[in-house]
């Protein structure tokens, strides 16, 4: 069997390891950026009506046209643009790098940046170079952006904006500028738009070469699977090829289009996610050995005393709190762990049990 394995499998396939999603059966979940807020009855009620008129034995519609109308007006997305629909927004990445790959034709980002990047270059056969954001801040390192994408010449460049797993945003004009000086594509990932008051959308069309993600996972919809990437039409009509038909199956169109109008719900959950970081944030600040970064996402990362980011990751996880520990995924994120916001009594309960991990 392991000879047929090597026969059968690409190495760099063979060395990875299987995504791994962490059990929280009986935890308090803040390790995946989840919106920790359910849907009031009622309107769930009606969202179950609005699927009883679904026929599963149907095909989807291949283009998700009555979504895509909701999407546009809900989201402000330009007339002029192009729209283009994916099964979460990894398979928008998935798409975007199967477009583009060619042999000596790569992929660049930064360093801690999302991992499913880098995951997909991989699964795509695509080169790709991590710039290391400034450790510090995990600012941009605009001068050492610049040099690799010039020696570089990478035919596809994500920016998470903000970023995970770091939580900051970057600077406007410093994404400006790796814009203008990218060879390729720039892909501006906005997954965590709803919790920032920046956004490339509006200025889409000011670069042929610009075009904008966005997800509905952060936003409070992460079950349904939906992600979508807005800019010029012809360049997604060209990654629009690459797509699996049906790719956005009926039940996530129909739910996205009844949730996206009852948008209000989704806003006023946010602004409470967003009340809550700063409270949070707060605290944090005024616990000692703890440091945490500023954040313009639905999450904190948090800097813990050196060396002991496993050992209070697992004293939380004693406690009831299942975060995300970020030791050994990247030198800068050595003593770090990030934890998403959640409801009230759930960033209290993490509040005390780190505090007594501490
Ligand atoms: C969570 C996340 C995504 C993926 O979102 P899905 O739409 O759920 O696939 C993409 N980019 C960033 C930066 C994220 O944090």
């Amino acid at each position: 069997m392991p000879k047929l394995l090597e026969r059968l499998i690409r190495p760099e396939i063979r060395n990875l390891d299987t995504y791994q999603v962490p059990d929280a059966t009986g935890l308090i979940k803040l390790d995946a950026m989840e919106n920790p807020y359910i849907w009031p009855e009622g309107l769930r009620h009606e969202w179950l009506e609005a699927l009883r008129a679904v026929h599963l034995n149907r095909y989807p519609d291949p283009q998700g046209s009555e979504l895509r109308v909701v999407l546009r007006a809900s989201m402000g997305i330009p007339d002029t643009m192009g729209l283009l629909l994916g099964n979460g927004s990894d398979e928008l990445i998935q798409m975007s790098a199967l477009a583009v790959a060619q042999p000596g034709r790569g992929m660049l980002s930064v360093d801690p940046g999302f991992v499913m990047y880098r995951m997909i270059a991989l699964f795509a056969g695509m080169e790709y170079v991590g710039v290391p954001l400034l450790a510090g801040d995990f600012s941009l390192d605009l001068p050492a952006l610049l040099t690799a994408l010039a020696r570089e010449q990478p035919v596809l460049v994500f920016l998470a904006y903000p970023n995970n797993p770091t939580g900051n945003r970057f600077d406007a004009d410093a994404v400006v500028r790796i814009i203008e000086a990218a060879p390729g594509l720039v892909v501006v990932d906005e997954a965590y738009a709803p919790f920032t008051d920046h956004s490339f959308l509006p200025r889409l069309g000011e670069w042929p070469n610009l075009v904008v993600m966005r997800t509905l996972s952060k936003m409070g919809l992460a079950g349904l699977r939906l992600g979508y990437l807005a800019g010029p039409t012809e360049i997604l009509a060209e990654i629009d090829k690459t797509r699996l038909p049906y790719n956005t199956d009926v039940l996530t169109q129909v739910s996205a289009a009844f949730a996206l109008r009852h948008r209000e719900v989704l806003d006023e959950q946010t602004r409470w996610i967003r009340a809550e970081r700063s409270r949070l944030f707060t605290d944090l600040s005024g616990l000692d050995g703890v440091y945490p970064y500023p954040s313009e996402t639905n999450f904190i990362l948090l800097r813990v005393p050196a060396g002991r980011a496993s050992e209070i990751f697992e004293s939380l996880k004693r406690g009831g709190v299942l975060v995300k520990n970020l030791a050994g995924t990247q030198p800068l994120l050595e003593d770090c762990l990030r934890v998403t916001v959640g409801r009230p009594e759930e960033n209290d309960a993490f509040f005390a049990a780190l505090e007594s991990a501490i």
